[in-house]
Protein backbone atom coordinates (compact mmCIF):
# COMPACT_ATOMS: atom_id res chain seq x y z
CA UNK A 1 0.00 0.00 0.00
CA UNK A 2 1.12 3.72 -1.00
CA UNK A 3 -0.07 5.88 1.81
CA UNK A 4 0.04 9.65 1.74
CA UNK A 5 -1.02 12.48 3.69
CA UNK A 6 -1.08 15.53 1.79
CA UNK A 7 0.14 18.76 3.31
CA UNK A 8 -1.87 21.41 1.90
CA UNK A 9 -1.20 24.64 2.52
CA UNK A 10 0.94 27.48 3.86
CA UNK A 11 -0.32 31.02 3.63
CA UNK A 12 2.00 33.76 4.60
CA UNK A 13 1.41 37.85 5.27
CA UNK A 14 3.90 40.56 5.74
CA UNK A 15 1.12 41.00 8.90
CA UNK A 16 -0.16 37.63 8.94
CA UNK A 17 0.43 34.26 7.21
CA UNK A 18 -1.51 31.54 7.29
CA UNK A 19 -0.94 27.73 6.67
CA UNK A 20 -2.76 24.73 5.52
CA UNK A 21 -2.47 21.19 5.95
CA UNK A 22 -4.30 18.44 4.23
CA UNK A 23 -3.88 14.70 5.00
CA UNK A 24 -5.76 12.48 2.27
CA UNK A 25 -6.15 9.90 5.16
CA UNK A 26 -5.67 6.86 3.26
CA UNK A 27 -4.13 5.98 6.84
CA UNK A 28 -7.19 5.74 8.40
CA UNK A 29 -8.44 3.66 5.57
CA UNK A 30 -5.85 1.42 5.80
CA UNK A 31 -4.64 0.97 9.51
CA UNK A 32 -7.49 2.91 11.03
CA UNK A 33 -8.46 5.74 12.98
CA UNK A 34 -5.89 5.19 15.77
CA UNK A 35 -3.22 5.37 12.93
CA UNK A 36 -4.46 7.91 11.51
CA UNK A 37 -4.37 9.70 14.41
CA UNK A 38 -1.45 9.13 15.28
CA UNK A 39 0.13 10.13 12.05
CA UNK A 40 -1.65 13.53 12.38
CA UNK A 41 -0.22 14.19 15.68
CA UNK A 42 3.56 13.29 14.45
CA UNK A 43 2.58 16.15 11.66
CA UNK A 44 1.34 18.10 14.36
CA UNK A 45 5.07 18.19 15.69
CA UNK A 46 7.04 18.07 12.55
CA UNK A 47 4.74 21.97 12.01
CA UNK A 48 5.29 22.91 15.55
CA UNK A 49 9.52 22.08 14.97
CA UNK A 50 9.40 23.92 11.74
CA UNK A 51 8.01 27.49 12.43
CA UNK A 52 8.88 30.14 14.60
CA UNK A 53 7.71 30.65 17.84
CA UNK A 54 5.61 33.73 17.16
CA UNK A 55 3.85 31.96 14.21
CA UNK A 56 0.13 30.57 14.75
CA UNK A 57 -0.65 26.70 13.49
CA UNK A 58 -4.20 26.02 13.02
CA UNK A 59 -5.47 22.51 11.63
CA UNK A 60 -8.77 23.93 9.36
CA UNK A 61 -9.53 20.62 8.19
CA UNK A 62 -9.66 16.47 8.44
CA UNK A 63 -6.55 16.53 6.82
CA UNK A 64 -5.75 20.12 6.01
CA UNK A 65 -3.43 22.82 8.24
CA UNK A 66 -3.05 26.58 7.87
CA UNK A 67 0.43 28.79 9.11
CA UNK A 68 0.30 31.88 9.98
CA UNK A 69 3.57 33.59 9.71
CA UNK A 70 3.68 37.61 10.27
CA UNK A 71 7.06 38.87 10.17
CA UNK A 72 9.27 40.89 8.49
CA UNK A 73 10.55 38.36 6.25
CA UNK A 74 7.91 36.69 5.53
CA UNK A 75 7.91 35.07 2.49
CA UNK A 76 11.91 33.83 3.14
CA UNK A 77 10.81 32.51 6.48
CA UNK A 78 7.73 30.77 5.12
CA UNK A 79 10.05 29.07 2.22
CA UNK A 80 12.15 28.07 4.66
CA UNK A 81 9.42 26.64 7.16
CA UNK A 82 7.92 24.82 3.53
CA UNK A 83 11.62 23.72 2.94
CA UNK A 84 11.66 22.27 6.60
CA UNK A 85 7.97 20.60 6.59
CA UNK A 86 8.48 19.06 3.35
CA UNK A 87 11.66 17.15 4.10
CA UNK A 88 10.34 16.38 7.71
CA UNK A 89 6.96 14.69 6.05
CA UNK A 90 8.74 12.47 3.58
CA UNK A 91 10.59 10.56 6.39
CA UNK A 92 8.23 7.72 6.92
CA UNK A 93 7.52 6.52 10.33
CA UNK A 94 7.06 3.21 12.20
CA UNK A 95 3.82 2.27 13.98
CA UNK A 96 2.21 -0.48 15.33
CA UNK A 97 5.78 -2.41 13.77
CA UNK A 98 4.19 -1.06 10.32
CA UNK A 99 5.96 1.81 8.02
CA UNK A 100 3.43 4.85 7.24
CA UNK A 101 4.62 6.88 4.86
CA UNK A 102 3.16 10.38 3.75
CA UNK A 103 4.08 13.32 2.25
CA UNK A 104 3.40 17.31 2.06
CA UNK A 105 1.93 19.98 -0.58
CA UNK A 106 2.16 23.41 0.41
CA UNK A 107 0.46 26.58 -1.22
CA UNK A 108 1.94 29.92 0.15
CA UNK A 109 0.43 33.11 -0.05
CA UNK A 110 1.45 36.63 0.38
CA UNK A 111 -0.10 39.80 1.61
CA UNK A 112 0.87 43.18 3.02
CA UNK A 113 -2.33 44.58 3.30
CA UNK A 114 -5.03 44.19 6.72
CA UNK A 115 -7.47 42.70 4.79
CA UNK A 116 -6.68 38.97 4.03
CA UNK A 117 -10.03 38.11 2.72
CA UNK A 118 -7.94 36.40 -0.71
CA UNK A 119 -5.30 34.97 1.35
CA UNK A 120 -6.48 31.37 2.05
CA UNK A 121 -8.12 31.36 -1.81
CA UNK A 122 -4.77 32.59 -2.88
CA UNK A 123 -3.19 29.81 -0.92
CA UNK A 124 -4.96 27.26 -2.27
CA UNK A 125 -4.85 28.03 -5.72
CA UNK A 126 -0.47 27.81 -4.66
CA UNK A 127 -1.22 24.60 -3.23
CA UNK A 128 -3.33 23.68 -6.33
CA UNK A 129 -0.24 24.66 -8.67
CA UNK A 130 2.42 22.66 -6.26
CA UNK A 131 0.12 19.32 -5.96
CA UNK A 132 -0.41 19.27 -10.41
CA UNK A 133 4.05 19.30 -10.66
CA UNK A 134 4.34 16.55 -8.07
CA UNK A 135 4.16 15.30 -4.49
CA UNK A 136 5.95 17.27 -1.75
CA UNK A 137 6.48 20.35 -3.20
CA UNK A 138 5.54 24.15 -2.13
CA UNK A 139 4.36 26.70 -4.78
CA UNK A 140 3.91 30.61 -4.45
CA UNK A 141 0.83 32.84 -5.07
CA UNK A 142 0.96 34.77 -8.33
CA UNK A 143 -1.90 36.32 -9.87
CA UNK A 144 -0.83 34.37 -13.15
CA UNK A 145 -1.80 31.47 -11.00
CA UNK A 146 -5.21 32.95 -10.40
CA UNK A 147 -6.17 33.81 -13.95
CA UNK A 148 -5.16 30.00 -14.71
CA UNK A 149 -7.30 28.68 -12.02
CA UNK A 150 -10.51 30.97 -13.09
CA UNK A 151 -9.77 30.08 -16.61
CA UNK A 152 -9.95 26.34 -15.86
CA UNK A 153 -12.51 26.99 -13.38
CA UNK A 154 -14.60 28.52 -16.75
CA UNK A 155 -13.63 25.42 -18.51
CA UNK A 156 -14.79 23.15 -15.80
CA UNK A 157 -18.31 25.05 -15.89
CA UNK A 158 -18.42 24.59 -19.72
CA UNK A 159 -17.39 21.14 -19.61
CA UNK A 160 -20.18 20.11 -17.26
CA UNK A 161 -22.57 22.24 -19.34
CA UNK A 162 -21.44 20.62 -22.85
CA UNK A 163 -21.74 17.28 -21.29
CA UNK A 164 -25.77 17.85 -19.89
CA UNK A 165 -26.21 19.37 -23.48
CA UNK A 166 -24.84 16.61 -25.09
CA UNK A 167 -21.75 17.96 -27.04
CA UNK A 168 -19.28 15.40 -25.59
CA UNK A 169 -18.60 12.38 -28.90
CA UNK A 170 -17.11 10.19 -30.61
CA UNK A 171 -14.67 10.21 -33.51
CA UNK A 172 -13.04 7.64 -35.16
CA UNK A 173 -9.92 6.54 -35.99
CA UNK A 174 -9.64 3.08 -38.34
CA UNK A 175 -6.87 0.44 -38.23
CA UNK A 176 -6.18 -1.48 -41.04
CA UNK A 177 -4.31 -4.85 -40.29
CA UNK A 178 -0.15 -4.85 -41.66
CA UNK A 179 -0.70 -7.88 -43.61
CA UNK A 180 -3.48 -6.25 -46.48
CA UNK A 181 -4.54 -3.09 -45.41
CA UNK A 182 -8.11 -4.62 -44.36
CA UNK A 183 -9.90 -2.16 -42.41
CA UNK A 184 -10.16 -4.56 -39.30
CA UNK A 185 -11.37 -2.18 -36.52
CA UNK A 186 -11.38 1.48 -34.72
CA UNK A 187 -10.56 3.22 -31.91
CA UNK A 188 -13.55 6.06 -30.56
CA UNK A 189 -11.76 9.21 -29.37
CA UNK A 190 -13.49 11.53 -27.13
CA UNK A 191 -14.21 15.09 -28.83
CA UNK A 192 -16.26 18.43 -27.58
CA UNK A 193 -18.33 20.14 -30.05
CA UNK A 194 -18.26 23.37 -27.96
CA UNK A 195 -20.83 25.99 -29.30
CA UNK A 196 -18.37 28.83 -29.72
CA UNK A 197 -14.88 27.11 -28.60
CA UNK A 198 -15.48 24.46 -31.71
CA UNK A 199 -13.77 21.10 -31.81
CA UNK A 200 -11.95 20.85 -28.35
CA UNK A 201 -9.41 18.38 -28.19
CA UNK A 202 -9.16 15.26 -25.51
CA UNK A 203 -5.79 16.67 -24.39
CA UNK A 204 -7.24 20.18 -23.28
CA UNK A 205 -11.25 18.79 -21.49
CA UNK A 206 -9.98 15.42 -19.80
CA UNK A 207 -7.52 16.58 -17.34
CA UNK A 208 -9.95 19.20 -16.35
CA UNK A 209 -12.82 16.20 -16.44
CA UNK A 210 -10.24 14.16 -14.09
CA UNK A 211 -10.05 16.55 -11.77
CA UNK A 212 -13.77 16.94 -11.57
CA UNK A 213 -14.46 13.21 -11.44
CA UNK A 214 -16.10 13.11 -14.85
CA UNK A 215 -13.68 10.96 -16.58
CA UNK A 216 -15.86 7.76 -16.37
CA UNK A 217 -19.01 9.33 -17.36
CA UNK A 218 -17.19 10.42 -20.52
CA UNK A 219 -15.91 7.28 -21.13
CA UNK A 220 -19.61 5.68 -20.85
CA UNK A 221 -20.95 8.52 -22.89
CA UNK A 222 -18.56 7.57 -25.80
CA UNK A 223 -18.57 3.56 -25.22
CA UNK A 224 -22.65 4.17 -25.61
CA UNK A 225 -22.35 6.43 -28.70
CA UNK A 226 -19.60 4.66 -30.15
CA UNK A 227 -21.71 1.16 -30.24
CA UNK A 228 -25.00 3.34 -31.14
CA UNK A 229 -22.98 4.28 -34.13
CA UNK A 230 -21.87 0.69 -35.02
CA UNK A 231 -24.90 -0.21 -35.12
CA UNK A 232 -26.79 2.06 -37.61
CA UNK A 233 -24.10 1.41 -39.94
CA UNK A 234 -24.03 -2.58 -39.71
CA UNK A 235 -28.56 -1.72 -40.51
CA UNK A 236 -27.20 0.71 -43.37
CA UNK A 237 -25.16 -2.75 -44.42
CA UNK A 238 -21.54 -0.87 -43.31
CA UNK A 239 -20.15 -3.65 -40.80
CA UNK A 240 -17.08 -2.01 -38.30
CA UNK A 241 -15.40 -5.62 -37.24
CA UNK A 242 -14.12 -3.95 -34.30
CA UNK A 243 -14.62 -0.67 -31.74
CA UNK A 244 -12.05 -0.40 -29.08
CA UNK A 245 -12.82 2.82 -26.52
CA UNK A 246 -10.33 4.37 -24.01
CA UNK A 247 -11.04 3.36 -20.36
CA UNK A 248 -9.88 5.08 -17.46
CA UNK A 249 -8.99 3.94 -14.02
CA UNK A 250 -12.37 5.48 -12.54
CA UNK A 251 -14.23 3.68 -15.23
CA UNK A 252 -12.55 0.87 -14.54
CA UNK A 253 -13.19 0.76 -10.83
CA UNK A 254 -17.23 1.56 -11.63
CA UNK A 255 -18.93 -1.08 -9.77
CA UNK A 256 -21.86 -0.70 -12.45
CA UNK A 257 -19.38 -1.18 -15.39
CA UNK A 258 -20.05 -5.04 -16.08
CA UNK A 259 -23.95 -4.87 -15.56
CA UNK A 260 -23.91 -1.59 -18.08
CA UNK A 261 -22.33 -3.51 -20.62
CA UNK A 262 -24.67 -6.38 -20.28
CA UNK A 263 -27.36 -4.02 -20.30
CA UNK A 264 -26.16 -2.78 -23.99
CA UNK A 265 -26.41 -6.64 -25.55
CA UNK A 266 -26.13 -7.41 -28.25
CA UNK A 267 -23.13 -5.31 -29.02
CA UNK A 268 -23.29 -4.47 -32.84
CA UNK A 269 -19.34 -5.76 -33.06
CA UNK A 270 -16.54 -6.74 -31.36
CA UNK A 271 -15.89 -4.64 -28.33
CA UNK A 272 -12.07 -3.59 -26.89
CA UNK A 273 -11.07 -1.86 -23.67
CA UNK A 274 -7.68 0.21 -24.30
CA UNK A 275 -6.11 0.06 -20.86
CA UNK A 276 -3.60 3.04 -20.30
CA UNK A 277 -0.56 1.53 -19.94
CA UNK A 278 0.38 3.70 -16.74
CA UNK A 279 -2.51 2.33 -14.70
CA UNK A 280 -0.77 1.07 -11.79
CA UNK A 281 -2.22 -2.87 -12.20
CA UNK A 282 0.06 -4.49 -9.16
CA UNK A 283 -1.52 -1.92 -7.11
CA UNK A 284 -4.95 -3.07 -6.38
CA UNK A 285 -4.14 -6.25 -7.79
CA UNK A 286 -6.88 -8.77 -6.81
CA UNK A 287 -9.61 -6.29 -7.64
CA UNK A 288 -8.43 -5.79 -10.93
CA UNK A 289 -7.95 -9.47 -11.62
CA UNK A 290 -12.08 -9.34 -10.84
CA UNK A 291 -12.90 -6.84 -13.17
CA UNK A 292 -10.64 -7.86 -16.02
CA UNK A 293 -11.87 -11.49 -15.53
CA UNK A 294 -15.61 -10.50 -15.82
CA UNK A 295 -14.59 -8.17 -19.05
CA UNK A 296 -13.27 -11.37 -20.47
CA UNK A 297 -16.22 -13.23 -19.62
CA UNK A 298 -18.59 -10.55 -21.19
CA UNK A 299 -16.13 -10.90 -24.34
CA UNK A 300 -13.99 -7.97 -24.07
CA UNK A 301 -11.10 -7.85 -25.59
CA UNK A 302 -8.44 -6.25 -23.82
CA UNK A 303 -5.72 -3.64 -25.13
CA UNK A 304 -2.56 -2.29 -23.01
CA UNK A 305 -2.55 1.20 -24.53
CA UNK A 306 0.72 3.64 -25.01
CA UNK A 307 2.73 0.52 -24.37
CA UNK A 308 6.35 1.29 -23.87
CA UNK A 309 5.89 4.73 -22.62
CA UNK A 310 5.44 3.97 -19.40
CA UNK A 311 5.43 1.85 -16.65
CA UNK A 312 3.92 -1.71 -17.50
CA UNK A 313 6.41 -4.60 -16.96
CA UNK A 314 6.53 -8.12 -18.03
CA UNK A 315 4.67 -9.40 -14.58
CA UNK A 316 1.87 -6.66 -15.60
CA UNK A 317 1.82 -7.96 -19.26
CA UNK A 318 1.56 -11.38 -17.82
CA UNK A 319 -1.06 -10.59 -14.98
CA UNK A 320 -3.04 -8.25 -17.48
CA UNK A 321 -2.93 -10.81 -20.14
CA UNK A 322 -4.23 -8.80 -23.02
CA UNK A 323 -5.29 -9.88 -26.17
CA UNK A 324 -2.95 -6.83 -28.07
CA UNK A 325 -0.41 -4.66 -27.11
CA UNK A 326 -0.29 -0.51 -28.70
CA UNK A 327 3.29 0.05 -29.45
CA UNK A 328 3.35 3.75 -28.33
CA UNK A 329 3.70 6.74 -30.67
CA UNK A 330 6.93 7.87 -29.47
CA UNK A 331 8.14 4.78 -30.29
CA UNK A 332 6.55 4.28 -33.92
CA UNK A 333 8.11 7.70 -34.06
CA UNK A 334 11.77 6.64 -33.41
CA UNK A 335 11.54 3.99 -36.30
CA UNK A 336 12.42 6.54 -38.81
CA UNK A 337 14.33 9.05 -36.81
CA UNK A 338 17.93 8.21 -35.44
CA UNK A 339 16.97 7.05 -32.16
CA UNK A 340 19.10 3.75 -31.64
CA UNK A 341 17.50 0.87 -30.12
CA UNK A 342 13.91 1.54 -31.69
CA UNK A 343 13.71 -1.57 -33.96
CA UNK A 344 15.39 -4.09 -31.43
CA UNK A 345 12.95 -2.89 -28.47
CA UNK A 346 10.07 -3.10 -30.61
CA UNK A 347 11.04 -6.71 -32.02
CA UNK A 348 11.77 -7.57 -28.98
CA UNK A 349 8.16 -6.85 -28.01
CA UNK A 350 6.83 -8.15 -30.50
CA UNK A 351 8.36 -11.84 -29.69
CA UNK A 352 7.42 -11.58 -26.34
CA UNK A 353 3.82 -10.53 -26.77
CA UNK A 354 3.86 -13.31 -29.35
CA UNK A 355 5.34 -15.82 -27.25
CA UNK A 356 2.54 -15.95 -25.02
CA UNK A 357 -0.12 -14.91 -28.08
CA UNK A 358 -0.81 -11.50 -27.78
CA UNK A 359 -0.71 -9.33 -30.98
CA UNK A 360 0.98 -6.23 -31.52
CA UNK A 361 -0.75 -2.75 -33.36
CA UNK A 362 1.14 0.07 -34.22
CA UNK A 363 -0.76 3.77 -33.62
CA UNK A 364 0.79 7.43 -35.03
CA UNK A 365 1.80 5.66 -38.16
CA UNK A 366 2.42 8.37 -40.41
CA UNK A 367 5.05 7.33 -42.97
CA UNK A 368 5.39 4.48 -45.44
CA UNK A 369 8.55 3.92 -44.21
CA UNK A 370 7.05 3.64 -40.55
CA UNK A 371 4.40 0.89 -41.75
CA UNK A 372 7.02 -1.18 -43.73
CA UNK A 373 9.64 -1.22 -40.52
CA UNK A 374 6.63 -2.30 -38.19
CA UNK A 375 5.53 -4.77 -40.38
CA UNK A 376 8.32 -6.57 -40.67
CA UNK A 377 9.00 -5.98 -36.54
CA UNK A 378 5.90 -8.41 -36.59
CA UNK A 379 2.86 -5.40 -35.86
CA UNK A 380 -0.64 -7.08 -36.87
CA UNK A 381 -2.20 -3.60 -37.11
CA UNK A 382 -1.37 -0.62 -38.43
CA UNK A 383 -3.52 3.11 -36.74
CA UNK A 384 -2.39 6.49 -37.38
CA UNK A 385 -2.53 9.46 -40.14
CA UNK A 386 -1.26 7.47 -42.75
CA UNK A 387 -4.56 5.46 -42.99
CA UNK A 388 -6.87 8.54 -41.60
CA UNK A 389 -6.99 10.98 -38.76
CA UNK A 390 -9.96 10.93 -36.74
CA UNK A 391 -13.32 11.02 -38.28
CA UNK A 392 -16.33 12.00 -37.55
CA UNK A 393 -19.39 9.31 -38.20
CA UNK A 394 -20.31 10.38 -41.68
CA UNK A 395 -16.62 11.08 -42.33
CA UNK A 396 -16.21 7.45 -41.58
CA UNK A 397 -18.71 6.14 -43.85
CA UNK A 398 -17.12 8.13 -46.88
CA UNK A 399 -13.29 6.28 -45.74
CA UNK A 400 -15.27 2.71 -45.27
CA UNK A 401 -16.64 3.43 -48.84
CA UNK A 402 -13.46 4.03 -50.02
CA UNK A 403 -11.40 1.38 -48.55
CA UNK A 404 -13.81 -1.03 -48.68
CA UNK A 405 -11.92 -2.62 -51.66
CA UNK A 406 -9.15 -3.12 -49.42
CA UNK A 407 -11.18 -4.86 -46.73
CA UNK A 408 -10.92 -8.95 -47.48
CA UNK A 409 -13.79 -10.90 -46.07
CA UNK A 410 -12.62 -12.67 -43.18
CA UNK A 411 -10.31 -10.42 -41.61
CA UNK A 412 -12.34 -7.40 -41.96
CA UNK A 413 -15.72 -8.82 -41.82
CA UNK A 414 -17.61 -8.08 -45.04
CA UNK A 415 -16.86 -5.66 -47.71
CA UNK A 416 -19.22 -2.86 -47.66
CA UNK A 417 -21.63 -1.39 -49.88
P1 LIG B 1 -4.48 7.70 -27.24
O1 LIG B 1 -5.42 6.70 -26.66
O2 LIG B 1 -3.05 7.34 -27.31
O3 LIG B 1 -5.08 8.05 -28.67
C1 LIG B 1 -4.32 8.25 -29.80
C2 LIG B 1 -4.07 9.69 -30.03
O4 LIG B 1 -3.12 9.83 -31.07
C3 LIG B 1 -5.30 10.44 -30.52
O5 LIG B 1 -5.23 11.77 -30.01
C4 LIG B 1 -5.12 10.46 -32.02
O6 LIG B 1 -5.78 11.50 -32.67
C5 LIG B 1 -3.63 10.63 -32.11
N1 LIG B 1 -3.08 10.10 -33.35
C6 LIG B 1 -3.52 9.04 -34.05
N2 LIG B 1 -2.74 8.82 -35.14
C7 LIG B 1 -1.78 9.76 -35.11
C8 LIG B 1 -0.66 10.06 -35.97
O7 LIG B 1 -0.41 9.41 -36.97
N3 LIG B 1 0.11 11.10 -35.61
C9 LIG B 1 -0.12 11.86 -34.51
N4 LIG B 1 0.69 12.86 -34.24
N5 LIG B 1 -1.17 11.61 -33.68
C10 LIG B 1 -1.99 10.56 -33.98
P2 LIG B 1 -6.47 12.44 -29.33
O8 LIG B 1 -7.72 12.09 -30.06
O9 LIG B 1 -6.11 13.88 -29.16
O10 LIG B 1 -6.54 11.73 -27.92
C11 LIG B 1 -5.57 11.97 -26.96
C12 LIG B 1 -5.72 11.06 -25.79
O11 LIG B 1 -6.88 11.34 -25.04
C13 LIG B 1 -5.86 9.59 -26.17
O12 LIG B 1 -4.60 9.09 -26.45
C14 LIG B 1 -6.48 9.00 -24.93
O13 LIG B 1 -5.49 8.70 -23.97
C15 LIG B 1 -7.32 10.13 -24.44
N6 LIG B 1 -8.71 9.88 -24.81
C16 LIG B 1 -9.34 10.15 -25.98
N7 LIG B 1 -10.63 9.78 -25.91
C17 LIG B 1 -10.83 9.25 -24.68
C18 LIG B 1 -11.97 8.70 -24.00
O14 LIG B 1 -13.08 8.57 -24.53
N8 LIG B 1 -11.77 8.29 -22.73
C19 LIG B 1 -10.56 8.38 -22.11
N9 LIG B 1 -10.45 7.94 -20.86
N10 LIG B 1 -9.48 8.88 -22.72
C20 LIG B 1 -9.61 9.31 -23.98
CA1 LIG C 1 -6.01 4.78 -26.89
CA1 LIG D 1 -2.33 5.30 -27.36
Amino acid sequence: FRIRLLLQKVEQTLHQNEGSFGGQVTINDVFGHVAGDHVLCVVAGILKDSVGIKDYIARVGGDEFAIAVVRADALGAAERIAQRIIAACKESIVYDDKELRFGASIGIALTDQADTADLMENADIALYDAKAAGRNRYALFSPELREIAEEKKRLADALLKGLADNQICPHFQPQVAASDGAFVGLEALARWRHPVMGMVSPGVFLPVAEELGLLGEIDEVILCKSLEMAKRLKENGVNIPKVSVNVSYRRLKCNALLKRLEQMRPWPCRLAFELLETIDFDQDADSFAWILDGLRHLGVEIELDDFGSGRASITTLLRLRPDRIKIDRQLVAAVDSEVPGAHPLIKAIGEMGKSIGIQMTAEGIESPVQARVLSRLGCDVFQGFLYSKPLSEPDLVQWIKEHGASCVPGIAGRPLS
